[in-house]
């Protein structure tokens, strides 16, 4: 039988015997976006009814070991920099135009900037990128929102800055009710929008949204224009979005009362963000 080779659909969080560093292929973003799980345990301040993060089988130890984190990621780049990643699965296989490291992202099996190392996890990917001679490559913070007023994390934030950061932040709503309802969690939604204001106000950040259908209904039109209005208030508050991604459900979610948006509902609505006006990328289902 063939070894088997990465794809877009296989977002699993597991590459060979590693146990914080995985892969993922996204067509999109033309390559291999290299992951960094600091949530093992898969704790989560959030509970999104859409989230993947398979919580049917027990998480790992809440520990990191950032020694082995750095061995694996280490391993990785270093391949990556002399071309012998794509010769061995699952990377074998991999269409030519996609043999490429495009980023080193922390998203994990929970919210990476709750992990207490989340500074020396950043450092410790900082220094691998280049020791591997891969200085340029993008580092990607994929963030609930919620703990980005913490005085330590904005100090990895302005790290991030200076070492070809990128803050992809999450925003789900345009109302409380519907953020408590999709994301469940007890952090406020004020916090959420100011944290959003104040990261973009000092940088320009990526915004991701994910709409599903809730037994069977999508957001409601008060909804949507809702979310739309808080997204140009942050704008009007000086906030540098530099993208909103939108997204709808691709695979299986925690709550199986979730289900997809048709391609044409989520254009609908990157339509009407596109009016606000800012720049916006849809993804679909792909079912
Ligand atoms: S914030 Fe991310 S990891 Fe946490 S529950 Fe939501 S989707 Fe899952």
């Amino acid at each position: 039988m063939l070894p088997p080779t990465l794809t877009n659909q296989d977002h699993s969080r597991s590459l060979n015997q590693n146990r914080y560093v995985y892969a993922v292929l996204s067509r999109r973003s033309g390559g291999v976006s290299i992951g960094i799980n600091l949530n093992p345990d898969k704790v989560c301040n959030f509970d999104c009814v859409y989230c993947q993060v398979d919580r049917r089988t027990p998480g790992g130890d809440r520990r990191v070991d950032l020694n082995v984190l750095d061995g694996e990621l280490r391993n990785i780049l270093r391949k990556a920099k002399h071309g012998s990643l794509f010769t061995e699965p699952p990377f074998f296989g991999v269409e030519k135009p996609l043999q490429k490291v495009t980023d080193i992202a922390f998203s994990g099996d929970g919210e990476p900037t709750t992990y207490p190392k989340f500074r020396e996890a950043v450092e410790l990917a900082i220094r691998a990128k280049h020791d591997a001679g891969l200085g340029d490559l993008k580092i990607v913070l994929i963030t609930n929102s919620a703990m980005l007023h913490r005085a330590k994390v904005k100090e990895v934030l302005s790290i991030l800055d200076r070492n070809n950061g990128e803050i992809w932040a999450k925003l789900d709503a345009g109302t409380a009710e519907y953020y408590r309802l999709v994301d469940v969690t007890k952090i406020p939604f004020e916090r959420i929008l100011r944290n959003l204001t104040d990261t973009a106000r000092l940088r320009p950040i990526v915004i991701q949204s994910l709409f599903m259908r809730l037994h069977g209904e999508g957001p409601d039109e008060g909804e949507i224009k809702a979310y739309c209005e808080r997204l140009g208030e942050i704008a009007a508050k000086g906030g540098k979005i530099k993208l909103v991604q939108l997204h709808t459900v691709a695979r299986r979610p925690a709550e199986l009362y979730v289900s997809a948006l048709s391609d044409e509902e989520v254009d609908a609505i990157a339509a009407r963000v596109g009016c606000i006006p800012l720049p916006v990328a849809a993804f679909y289902s792909g079912h």
